[in-house]
């Protein structure tokens, strides 16, 4: 009933090494990618069981499910050529390509998960680096792209280098910065291993280090056992060969990583793996987040108490980081203020470069999940946290 709802998809090296069956479905990997029926509510969980096997049914059913649980308004808005670009700020630009708009294994949490449903309008996808060099033309003040997706590293090694091409040459010599979002190393190892184009994709990856930029690998890595894997180390291994820097980031979600020990120990095995930690997440507030949401306070405590836990290297992690329509968000603490206390939070990123840096309170509630569930604590608090009536 969920995967009628839900993306799901889960590979071969997932399914065969990283989930414990032993242990499921309490297994932190086997949580990670495989439907639950707690996913769905148990009125709409019925509804899709009621609606089996009349198709069409089903069909009004699953579109209207989906949409109510997909992403508030607050996402980021396209590019002008489509969706497929996202010009997050001044200096970055995302760019998804249609080619790469799946992933090896589908994460439960995922916020892009409309992508995968092949519902109308859920797909934000430029169709070719077309798009995304007449974009850079027009906007020379972009010194960093990102190619994310799904993930980019699907795509085979040729596909991959359409992109990457335009971003190491002359005409586009502001470009200093390449990221590529993945969970590759995680989900299949073999793709810097023992894929057909393994080789090439390394080459092309060495390329763009060659050509002088920074080459980012952003490394989505959700609980530590996903890089004990021997083929996980040898593919961070080759990847070190290239020059990339490998970053890490990932949410804090309930029943996989929402343990102050598992993120210690996640940051510090990876300090040990040559990574840097680079963003804990908190949970957007989409698809089955019934499932996988935790109060803010909680994914706060988790942060807190596993920064105490490691030293200054394996503590690089911003967080929990909230990436709003707004920008990146950052929860610094709980303040204690003259009227109770309050979440102090911090711009870390903005749209609006003006508000970067700005600092805003919002009134405690341990039952808060994201962003748009806070109130501000005074007037000028309203800069960061949405405005839901008239405040104290
Ligand atoms: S790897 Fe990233 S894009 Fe792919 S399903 Fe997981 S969270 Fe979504």
């Amino acid at each position: 009933m969920v995967a009628r709802v839900l993306p799901f998809k889960v590979s071969a090296h997932v399914a065969d090494v990283l989930v414990d069956w032993g242990r499921a479905p309490d297994d932190p990997l086997y949580r990670l990618v495989m439907p639950h029926r707690d996913m769905l509510s148990p009125a709409d969980f019925a509804a899709v069981e009621a609606a089996l096997p009349d198709e069409e049914r089903l069909r009004r059913v699953v579109t209207g499910i989906r949409e109510r649980l997909a992403p508030p308004p607050e996402d980021p808005p396209g590019g002008e050529d489509g969706q497929g670009l996202e010009h997050v700020y001044p200096d970055t630009l995302l760019v998804l390509p249609r080619q790469g708009q799946t992933c090896h294994s589908h994460c439960g949490y995922c916020f892009r998960w409309p992508q995968f449903t092949g519902e109308p309008g859920g797909r934000r996808a430029v169709h070719g680096p077309g798009a995304m060099c007449a974009h850079l033309d027009r906007h020379p003040a972009v010194t960093d792209v990102l190619l994310t997706g799904g993930d980019p590293l699907v795509m085979r090694a040729d596909v991959l280098a359409d992109y990457l091409a335009p971003l190491t040459g002359r005409r586009h010599g502001h470009v200093r910065t390449v990221r590529i979002g993945t969970k590759a190393v995680s989900f299949a190892p073999e793709r810097f291993l023992t894929a057909p184009d393994a080789d090439d994709l390394l080459r092309l990856l060495d390329g763009v280090v060659r050509s002088g930029r920074h080459l980012a690998l952003m490394l989505h890595v959700t609980h530590p056992r996903e890089l004990e894997p021997g083929p996980a180390r040898r593919a961070l291994r080759r990847l070190h060969a290239t020059g990339a820097v490998l970053r890490t980031q990932a949410p804090v979600v309930r029943h996989v990583n929402d343990d102050p020990a598992v993120w210690a120990r996640m940051w510090q095995e990876q300090v040990e793996l040559g990574l840097v930690p680079y963003d804990m997440f908190v949970a957007r507030d989409t698809g089955p987040r019934r499932y996988y949401g935790l109060p803010l306070v909680r994914v706060l405590g988790v942060y807190t108490e596993a920064c105490r836990r490691v030293s200054g290297l394996a503590r690089t992690a911003r967080g929990p980081v909230m990436a709003t329509g707004l920008g990146k968000l950052v929860v610094d603490g709980i303040a204690r203020l003259p009227d109770g206390p309050a979440f102090a939070l911090r711009a870390l990123r903005t749209r609006d470069p003006e508000l970067t840096g700005t600092l805003a309170h919002a009134r405690f509630d341990p039952t808060a999940r994201w962003w748009s569930d806070l109130v501000p604590y005074g007037e000028h608090d309203r800069c960061l946290i949405p405005d839901r009536g008239p405040g104290p």
